[in-house]
């Protein structure tokens, strides 16, 4: 990596600021939250209004049962059997943020493992039953998690 990461973070809200950058899917979440309080700024509900508003209709909270695995896709398409999940970098291990916890390493590198674990076998489940499975890191700027979606749909 050129920069620290909270250098690269800061470069991109300045540079988001002026227009050059998209913004993250969870762009200043905290701040957010305590600024608008009623609005709900997770980044599978930003995702969802966005294709909402472009017009998408899908099935939020929809629990498919499948063999030996029942999951809660984020979104669910299901005329065109498409499956989305918005994936927290910390809890899904992103490559770029989902670095390993130093602390209590006992507890929580397993339980990360199993995290890993368990989306491979959603996926693989899901695929094997026929659907189409997207999965969007939530550090991912609105257009490109779009676009995926868009992509998988067509
Ligand atoms: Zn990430």
């Amino acid at each position: 990596m050129l920069v620290p990461e909270d250098d690269a973070a800061e470069a991109r809200k300045r540079a988001h600021a002026k227009g050059l950058y998209p913004a993250p899917l969870n762009a200043g979440r905290s701040r957010n939250m305590q600024a608008n309080r009623r609005r709900d700024t997770k980044p599978e509900v930003v995702l969802r209004n966005a294709l909402h508003a472009l017009g998408y209709r899908y099935r939020k909270d929809l629990l498919l049962r499948l063999e030996d695995v029942k999951v809660r896709p984020d979104i669910v398409f299901t005329k065109r059997r498409v499956a989305v999940f918005v994936d927290g970098c910390f809890w899904h291990v992103c490559p770029q943020h989902g670095r390993q916890p130093t602390t209590n390493e006992w507890y929580w590198t397993p339980k990360l493992r199993r995290n890993m674990e368990r989306d491979a076998r959603v996926n693989d489940t899901l695929r094997d039953a026929g659907w189409s499975v997207v999965r969007i890191w939530e550090h991912e700027a609105l257009n490109d998690a779009i676009a995926s979606v868009r992509a998988a749909l067509d």
